[in-house]
């Protein structure tokens, strides 16, 4: 036999829930449960999808992102077409792309768009647990909205979306929030901050030390425990801000206060891209070691610019989908197992029209039925029916179709006599076992 190919580095398969896997990473039968749940929420929200390509222009995020980033720095997929020359990326994260397209079609003419995707994002990262090389993200955006209310309602929303989960606010996820203010309050900052730096030279790393004169900011966002302290003692932008600035992310604050919404204000929340201003957050978890980080976002009032469009502000954020996967299961939050809700099981391949008339009928009534196919003997059949995690066996034996019927055996409840039922007009009693 030819040797077995694997999946890239830190890019992984997400199987289906019969398949076992040694890493435990999620199944699909959570992600369909995630994404049909986050449908139903950003439906509620007012939320339309937008699906943009995986690889855009390298430029894009060279000039979206910022070009002293970790991401652009060292984790972009980026690569020449070798057809003609184009310098291509794989996307690592999705507002530039999405903000990219709205421009492109002159999609705020018409006024205000609420929009959402959902997809794989690339970073050349060291692999580890929830780290990984393709993840994927939920990523969503008002955009041509100047706030605040729209950056609080976002933010009740995530908070929708987990109550929907099963999620605790509070005690399994918990809010952060910060405003990173304007330019002017920046650059106010950014003096204070090289001042702080130059004069705790010493402490910094490399990287830091580097980055002292290009983005002092980004030091803030270090992951150097060592350097915890010269970052904890450097002045805070918070004790910066302005009026109409300090208004902004009160009225955040306002809204998140009255729908009984807590969160701690973290001064040092900066984020990991250049184009955020205003408000951030981040709801982070205690329950996944150093990978606490499950959703993260804030307002960028000057990349629509920034990427030839007409001036418009926004917010948006990212949510790490295999980090929440991972945190629900974590927690053994009770989840759908996607198992079916009766496996049918069909001694005779004489038997199968019938049999199939039956079950198609019983799937239009709403029914999921997982017909054997294959034949087999009944043992194995029935071992399959178990391994299925279907409650119910529908047995369509020889004896039973001659009378038009199949029997019901219930396989997670031994003491549940076996029932017969008809064969014809299946519906009336599919709706029974629906909601048993
Ligand atoms: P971190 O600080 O953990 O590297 P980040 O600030 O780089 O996160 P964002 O760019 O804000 O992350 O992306 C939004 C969310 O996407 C993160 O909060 C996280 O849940 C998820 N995420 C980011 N990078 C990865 C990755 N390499 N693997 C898995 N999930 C990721
Ligand atoms: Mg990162």
């Amino acid at each position: 036999m030819a040797d077995i190919l694997r999946a890239v580095k830190g890019m992984n398969d997400i199987l289906p829930p019969s398949v076992p896997r040694s890493d435990r990473l999620p199944d699909s039968a959570l992600w369909q449960w995630f994404e049909t749940t986050v449908r139903s929420v950003l439906a509620r929200y007012g939320y339309q999808n937008l699906i943009t390509p995986v690889v855009e222009p390298t430029a894009l995020f060279v000039r979206g992102l910022g070009e002293v980033t970790d991401i652009v720095e060292k984790e972009m997929y980026s690569f020449e077409d070798s057809m003609n020359g184009d310098r291509l990326t794989l996307r690592p994260e999705a507002t530039a792309g999405i903000v990219r397209a709205m421009v492109e079609h002159n999609a705020l003419y018409n006024g205000p768009l609420r929009i959402w995707l959902m997809g794989p994002m690339f970073r050349h990262e060291k692999p580890q647990k929830g780290r990984y090389r393709q993840f994927h993200q939920l990523d969503v955006e008002a955009l041509g909205y100047a706030g605040p209310d729209v950056d609080a309602e976002m933010i009740l929303m995530v908070r929708t979306l987990w109550r929907e989960l099963g999620l605790v606010e509070g005690r399994h996820v918990r809010l952060e929030l910060n405003s990173l203010g304007q330019p002017d309050e920046r650059r106010a900052h950014r003096e204070a901050l090289v001042k702080h730096f130059e004069q705790h030279a010493d402490a910094l790393d490399e990287d830091s030390r580097r980055r002292l004169h290009s983005n002092p900011l980004r030091i803030l966002d270090t992951k150097n425990p060592a350097m915890q302290a010269v970052v904890e003692s450097a002045p805070k932008l918070i004790d910066l801000l302005g009026e109409a600035s300090l208004a902004h992310f009160n009225a955040v604050r306002a809204v998140l206060d009255a729908a009984g919404l807590e969160y701690r204000i973290n001064p040092r929340l900066v984020r990991g891209m250049d184009y955020y201003n205003l408000t951030v957050f981040e709801w982070v978890t205690d329950h996944l070691g150093s990978q606490g980080t499950v959703c993260g976002g804030g307002r960028y009032d000057g990349l629509i610019e920034q990427l030839g469009g007409k001036p418009a502000p926004a917010v948006g954020f990212g949510l790490g989908i295999e980090r929440l996967l991972l945190l629900i299961q974590e927690l053994g939050l009770p989840v759908p197992s996607g198992a079916p809700l009766a496996y049918a099981v069909i001694p005779s391949p004489a038997l199968v029209p019938k049999a199939a008339v039956t079950l198609e009928a019983l799937r239009a009534a709403g029914l999921s039925v997982l017909m054997h196919a294959g034949g087999g003997s009944m043992k194995s059949q029935f071992k399959r029916a178990d391994a299925s995690g279907a409650r119910y066996a529908l047995i369509f034996g020889e004896d039973e179709v001659a009378r038009g019927e199949v029997a019901l055996k219930d396989l997670r409840n031994a003491e549940a006599p076996q029932r017969s039922l008809p064969l014809t007009g299946a519906a009336a009693w599919a709706a029974e076992l629906l909601n048993a």
